[in-house]
């Protein structure tokens, strides 16, 4: 017998039937050689582009799909469900998070211009915020984009770009002025979309333990030219541009926990029905069975505040859902990483081998603890906004 279905995946059967057909194309061989080889799946990203999933959220006039939410995240959960896991997910993933903030923020000829090449996939855009000396507190970054003829010269350094060598351009979140004692901290940030091939910008792969296949990078900046028709929304105010789209984003990133611990479930309890050991199946020791049941249970109250999370967002916008986003955020990634661990103890020492591919979804259902915020992050703010406790930072 199959893993019983969880009650959500009914919402939108019919997309996550065709998405589950597109990736059976790509199979658990293809995402070890693209894990091994840090090679970018582009193939899939083709297919993935071609089929139109890129541009789901991206509303008619700038030729996307005009979708919600829930077809997005459904699209993302049954990609990390089949097996491709966070490396399918990131690469489609990081150009899709430029589209909130252009929508908000951007005029409406960088609209027409950005949103239709990223949605066919013409156009790769990256992330740019974390920096090496401020990590979480991204107020402290000292990227620098300095006034100069008709624009800013940026210099730093970013880090954990992920993309950077497949990337075009950069959402950059940059320093446009100092902000005065007393003005709240965020004030003088300022975002830009700027290149990343051009001879001002040198990009370092960094060694990773996994999600292999999308590369994350040191960015280096130095005299970069920005043009006004670069920025994003309002010069000083970038900060809070992100922070807007923050909470559909951890939507995505929460869907795609559910499917990571989907195919850990999945793929352990069919191997514990199949390996024998001491004359009965694995799968008959409470031992084993015991904690893939806890997982199951686990995604399953997870995914329940996942999906209506992302009902909420739809009603009343990503502003109005700030403790939900980040309940779904934290209850998807300990619930899909726990579900992989457990998963690892079933494979027993082949959990070990890449043959049996659990190893690679546990170091990818772990990153998602640490980013793309930690759940000390989130934590913080659930003391802070749930319980009326004092700000701890
Ligand atoms: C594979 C990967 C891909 C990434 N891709 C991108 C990307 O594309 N673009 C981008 O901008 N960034 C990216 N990041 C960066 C990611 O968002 C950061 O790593 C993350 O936000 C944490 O920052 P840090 O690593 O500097 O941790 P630090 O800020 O040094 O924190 C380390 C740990 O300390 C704890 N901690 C810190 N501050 C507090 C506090 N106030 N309260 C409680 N605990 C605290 C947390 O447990 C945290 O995990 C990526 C990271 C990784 C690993």
């Amino acid at each position: 017998m199959a893993v019983v279905p969880f009650p959500h995946q009914e919402k939108r059967k019919e997309l996550r039937a065709a998405v589950a057909a597109l990736c059976a194309k790509f199979d658990l061989e293809y995402w070890d050689a693209c894990d091994r080889e840090h090679r970018f799946p582009e193939e899939f990203f083709r297919a993935f582009a071609d089929a139109g999933y890129l541009s789901v959220l991206i509303p008619e006039e700038f030729g996307g799909g005009g979708g919600e939410m829930i077809d997005q995240v459904a699209v993302l959960e049954e990609l990390a469900a089949s097996g491709g896991g966070l490396n399918a997910c990131s690469s489609v993933h990081i150009p899709m998070l430029c589209i909130p903030t252009l929508l908000a923020f951007g005029s409406r000829e960088q609209c027409a211009e950005i949103l239709p090449k990223v949605g066919a996939g013409e156009l790769f855009v990256t992330f740019g915020v974390t920096e090496p000396d401020a990590g979480t507190d991204t107020t402290r970054i000292t990227t620098k984009a300095t006034p100069t003829d008709g624009g800013w010269l940026v210099n730093g350094t970013k880090v954990w770009n992920s993309g950077a060598m497949r990337g075009d351009k950069i959402l950059l979140l940059a320093r446009t002025s100092e902000h005065a004692s007393g003005e709240r901290k965020g004030n003088g940030l300022t975002l830009f979309l700027a290149d990343l091939k051009a001879d001002t910008v040198d990009i370092k792969e960094i060694p990773k333990i996994g999600r292999n296949a999308v590369a994350s990078c040191e960015v280096f900046f130095r005299d970069h030219k920005v043009t006004p028709d670069q920025v994003v929304g309002e010069v000083g105010q970038g900060f809070y541009h992100l922070l807007h789209s923050l909470n559909g984003e951890r939507l995505l990133i929460s869907a795609e926990a559910i499917g990571l611990g989907r195919w850990a479930v999945e793929a352990a309890t069919r191997y514990a029905n199949e390996r024998v050991v001491f004359g009965r199946p694995i799968g008959q020791n409470q031992s084993v069975q015991h904690p893939l049941a806890a997982s199951y249970l686990k995604l399953l109250a997870a995914a329940e505040v996942v999906y209506s999370a992302v009902d909420q967002y739809q009603e009343k916008g990503g502003g109005a859902i700030g403790t939900l986003a980040n309940a779904a955020k934290y209850l998807s990634s300990e619930a899909g990483f726990g579900a992989c661990d457990d998963a690892m103890q079933s494979f027993g020492g082949y959990a070990y081998a890449r043959e049996y591919h659990i190893g690679r979804h546990w170091t990818e259902a772990r990153l998602q603890r640490i980013a793309p915020v930690n759940n000390q992050m989130v934590l913080n703010y659930v003391a802070e906004r749930s319980l009326g406790l004092p700000r701890s930072y």
